[in-house]
C-alpha cells in the first residue's frame, strides 16, 4: 500500500531545488553585504511563546498552530514563523550584551494549518531578517533597502513594496477606539467573521478580503490620519531616505498586518502570479516585543518571504539545475571497472561525471546521457580499452571523435580536449 504525503506538506524534487539553492545562496550574499549573521532556530518551541508574541487573537493563534502536548504534559508547537524564536533567543542568549545591535537573518520552514491552495502550504519556507537595538528611521529605511535589494537579486520583478504606519502605544489606543466605534455603527453590514473581530481585534476590519465587509468599512477611520507627532515624524523620515534611494514605496493606509506585535512601520510586498496569495512577504517594526518576552525593552524591526510565493514569481528561472560536463558509458564488465575509476578521479578533481552501469546496451546509455543533459559522452568500450584511448561522442553535433581523450587523461587533459572538440569546424553536408 502507497503512503501519500500529508496535505499541505510538499516534496520539493531535483527539478525545483536548483532554484532553491540559488535562491538561498543569493538571499545569503545579500545579507552580508547588508552585515546580517545568520541564526538558526529550533523548529519547536513552547506553545506560550507563539501564543505571548504573536497575539491570542490573531488567526496564526487562534486555529492554525501545530501545537501537541509532549510526553511530559507540556505543550509544545510547531514554529509558525521566525521573529518569536529569535527574540526568544536574542533574550536568553543575552546578545545584547555582545553587540548594542544584532542583524540576524534566518532560513527554513515554517509550520500553519493553513487551507492549501495555490502559493498556500502548511509547510512553507520563510527568509527573513531582523534588527534588534534600534528604533531610528535610518533603520528602517536601511531593512527596505535590503528588502528592495533581495528581490532584486532574485529576480522578482513585479515586487511591489507596500507600507503604512501602525502608530505606536500613544496614538494607537485612541484610533483603535475610533474604529471601533465606526465599526460598531456599521455592525450589521460586516461580514461574521469581523462582527466576532471588533471587540478583541478591530484593527482586523481594514484588510478583510469579504467584499461585502471591505465595502462597509470603506470610510472607516485609518491610523495613518491618527498618528501622534513623533510617529509622523518618524514615519515622514523613513520616507525621506527611501525617496533620497529612489524608491518609492506604494502607501496602503489599511494595511495593518496580521500579528499583534507590529507598530510604526509596516509593510507588504505583493507579487505577480500568485492568483489570491499575492504577498509573497512582509514586515515590520515591534517595540515592545522584547520587552513582552521577558528581555529589556529594545526595539527591534524585521520582515519575513515565502519562499514558495517568491519562486512562482521569479521573472526567469535564475537557475537550472548543474548538468553534468561528460556522461561516460562503459560497455562490458572490464570497461566498467575502468570507468568507475575513471569517474572517481575526475569527479575528486572537480569535474561533474554521470555514469550508468556497463551491462547496458550504447543505445540504451546513450538515450540515458541525453536525459542527463550532458554535452559530452566518453565511450569506452573494448577497442578504446585496447588502445587506451576514449571516444567522445558530442550530443550537440552529433559527431563522433575516437581516440580524442587518453585512458590516463587528467581533470584538466579531459576538459582541455573537450574544450578542442567544441571547436572543430562542423562538417557541411553536400
Ligand atoms: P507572515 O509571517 O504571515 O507575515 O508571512 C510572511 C510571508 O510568508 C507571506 O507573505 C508568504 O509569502 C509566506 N507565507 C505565510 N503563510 C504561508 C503559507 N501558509 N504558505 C506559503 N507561504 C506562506
Amino acid at each position: 500500500m502507497k503512503i501519500p504525503s500529508v496535505k499541505g506538506f510538499h516534496d520539493i524534487l531535483p527539478d525545483e531545488s536548483a532554484r532553491w539553492s540559488w535562491m538561498e545562496s543569493q538571499a545569503r550574499e545579500q545579507f552580508a553585504r547588508y552585515g546580517f549573521a545568520e541564526i538558526r532556530i529550533p523548529i519547536v518551541e513552547r506553545t506560550e511563546l507563539f501564543s505571548r508574541s504573536i497575539g491570542e487573537t490573531t488567526d496564526i493563534v487562534e486555529k492554525e498552530m501545530y501545537s501537541f502536548a509532549d510526553r511530559d504534559g507540556s505543550s509544545l508547537t510547531l514554529r509558525p514563523e521566525g521573529t518569536a524564536s529569535i527574540v526568544r533567543a536574542y533574550v536568553e542568549h543575552a546578545l545584547a550584551q555582545h553587540e548594542p545591535v544584532s542583524k540576524l537573518f534566518y532560513l527554513g520552514p515554517m509550520f500553519r494549518r493553513e487551507r492549501p491552495q495555490k502559493g498556500r502550504l502548511r509547510q512553507f519556507s520563510q527568509i527573513g531578517a531582523e534588527v534588534i537595538g534600534r528604533d531610528d528611521a535610518a533603520v528602517d529605511a536601511e531593512v527596505l533597502l535590503l528588502l528592495h535589494d533581495l528581490l532584486a537579486a532574485l529576480h522578482i520583478r513585479s515586487a511591489q513594496i507596500e507600507l503604512n504606519s501602525l502608530g505606536d502605544g500613544a496614538c494607537r489606543p485612541a484610533y483603535r477606539a475610533a474604529l471601533q466605534a465606526f465599526g460598531e455603527a456599521h455592525r450589521a453590514d460586516l461580514c461574521e467573521n469581523c462582527q466576532r473581530r471588533l471587540e478583541r481585534n478591530p484593527l482586523r476590519l481594514l484588510d478583510c478580503k469579504d467584499h461585502d465587509c471591505h465595502a462597509a468599512t470603506k470610510d472607516a477611520p485609518l491610523m495613518i490620519d491618527h498618528l501622534c507627532g513623533p510617529c509622523r515624524a518618524h514615519f515622514d523620515a523613513v520616507r525621506g531616505f527611501l525617496t533620497r534611494e529612489g524608491l518609492e514605496p506604494r502607501l496602503n493606509p489599511r494595511m495593518v498586518r496580521g500579528l499583534d506585535y507590529y507598530c510604526r512601520t509596516a509593510f507588504e510586498v505583493v507579487a505577480e502570479g500568485l492568483g489570491a496569495q499575492n504577498a509573497v512577504g512582509g514586515g515590520g517594526r515591534y517595540d515592545g516585543l522584547v520587552k513582552a518576552l521577558g528581555g529589556p525593552d529594545t526595539p527591534g524591526i524585521g520582515f519575513a518571504l515565502g519562499v514558495e510565493r517568491l519562486i512562482l514569481s521569479m521573472a526567469e528561472a535564475g537557475a537550472t539545475p548543474l548538468r553534468p560536463e561528460v556522461f561516460i558509458a562503459p560497455l562490458g564488465a572490464a570497461a566498467e571497472s575502468e570507468a568507475i575509476h575513471l569517474a572517481h578521479r575526475w569527479r575528486r578533481a572537480g569535474v561533474r561525471v554521470e555514469m550508468t552501469g556497463g551491462g547496458k546496451s550504447l543505445k540504451s546509455q546513450m538515450r540515458m546521457a541525453d536525459k542527463s543533459g550532458a554535452r559530452y559522452v566518453v565511450i569506452l568500450g573494448e577497442d578504446e580499452l585496447a588502445v587506451r584511448a576514449l571516444t567522445v561522442r558530442d550530443m550537440t553535433a552529433k559527431r563522433d571523435f575516437p581516440r580524442a581523450v587518453d585512458l590516463s587523461a587528467s581533470a584538466d587533459g579531459l576538459r582541455a580536449a573537450l574544450a578542442q572538440l567544441g571547436h572543430e569546424p562542423v562538417e557541411q553536408s553536400a
